[in-house]
């Protein structure tokens, strides 16, 4: 994360302080704080906030994507634990305030820890993709059920088979898919000529393939193989895929390509991609 945004986090967190210190006594109070709230979530990101906090960014289920602190997180008896680990599947409870737009976090318990990925530096980064990429496409306090569910079983992927390519994979795809970025795979987009077994060609700065006639220099090629397997990620379930060793050069054509898409889409380089390369 860059300096820029957490000294932007720091700001409204202050000036948020600030408006709400004026306001003093019982009833103020009682206007401020509303129900607490409970959803299944997935942990996308947290970053330290104080000497002691947490400001942490989750997936609810039922609530979408959303921002609260974990008072006290930073201690170090605190009663969060390993809760709050990069994409954690927890059950959370929180408590949202009509002046702010951080919700407070009252609780979490684990469901399900991705501890083996998480506390492994090569494993860790492929759940850093899928955590940074969940944050900037993901609405705030927009759901999306197909989101959490992709989300979940790729880190459990990772996690289970102890490697990152074909989950990250199988998730830039779909997330492109979801998105409603992904090009037609069969022709080129400028001149409409089928492919067939020929390569297609794809960049960051624009969207669609590109036969070989129409493509600009730069442009990096997205091989049949890797074409294939959009059927079979469509109409195969992630944990039901076996990585063959065949399928291993298209997988990561597929998954570039689909990063690529997402940055395009994003109109950003994502931070995490050049470290996929260091593991
Ligand atoms: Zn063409």
């Amino acid at each position: 994360m860059g300096a820029r945004v957490v000294i932007t986090i720091v700001l409204r967190v202050r000036a948020l302080r600030a408006e709400c210190g004026n306001l003093s006594g019982a009833a103020s109070a009682r206007r401020l704080l509303m129900p607490a709230r409970e959803t299944e979530a997935i942990i996308l990101k947290t970053f330290p906030l104080g000497e002691a906090d947490r400001l942490v960014s989750f997936f609810g289920r039922s609530s979408g994507r959303v921002r609260g602190v974990a008072a006290g997180a930073r201690r170090v008896k605190n009663r969060y634990g390993s809760t709050l680990e990069v994409l954690s599947h927890v059950q959370l409870w929180y408590v949202e305030r009509e002046t702010r737009d951080l919700v407070r976090i009252q609780q979490a318990d684990l469901l399900e820890s991705f501890h083996k990925a998480q506390s492994d530096y090569g494993l860790s980064t492929g759940l850093a993709v899928i955590s940074e990429i969940s944050e900037l496409i993901l609405p705030e306090h927009e759901v999306s059920e197909p989101m959490f569910r992709l989300i979940l079983l790729a880190a459990q992927e990772v996690e289970r088979t102890g490697d990152w390519n074909l989950p990250l994979s199988y998730f830039a795809f779909w997330t492109v898919r979801l998105g409603g970025w992904l090009p037609r795979f069969d022709r080129c987009v400028a001149c409409d000529t089928l492919f067939g077994m020929k390569p297609a060609f794809y960049d960051a700065h624009q969207a669609g393939l590109f036969c070989d006639k129409c493509r600009r220099p730069g442009t990096s090629p997205l091989h049949f193989e890797a074409r294939n397997l959009d059927e079979r990620f469509t109409g195969e379930r992630l944990d039901r895929i076996e990585y063959e060793k065949s399928m291993q050069l298209g997988a990561r054509e597929l998954r570039e390509a689909a990063l690529a898409w997402i940055e395009h889409h994003l109109e950003r380089r994502l931070i995490t991609r050049a470290l996929l390369e260091t593991t």
